[in-house]
């Protein structure tokens, strides 16, 4: 099992998954996507907090070759 983090599930009009193998590398992902296509600057506790609730236990199904190791799909 892995976990998932859409960026919709946050209230985003954007077809981003993050996905990583703990909820943490997850996270990670999703704000560094937020960084470079959101243009968010600073991520608060409460920030993470809701963003952390909204991952879900999930596989991820490689579309077109990611790689979650790789940690990008933009
Ligand atoms: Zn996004």
């Amino acid at each position: 099992m892995e976990e998932l983090l859409r960026c919709r599930d946050l209230g985003l009009d954007c077809d981003f998954e993050a996905c990583g193998e703990t909820p943490e590398e997850t996270l990670q992902t999703a704000i560094e996507h937020a960084r470079a296509i959101h243009g968010l600057k600073d991520v608060s506790e409460k920030d993470r907090q809701r963003a952390r609730q909204a991952i879900q236990d999930s596989f991820c199904v490689p579309k077109g070759g990611y790689n979650p190791g790789e940690g990008a799909l933009w």
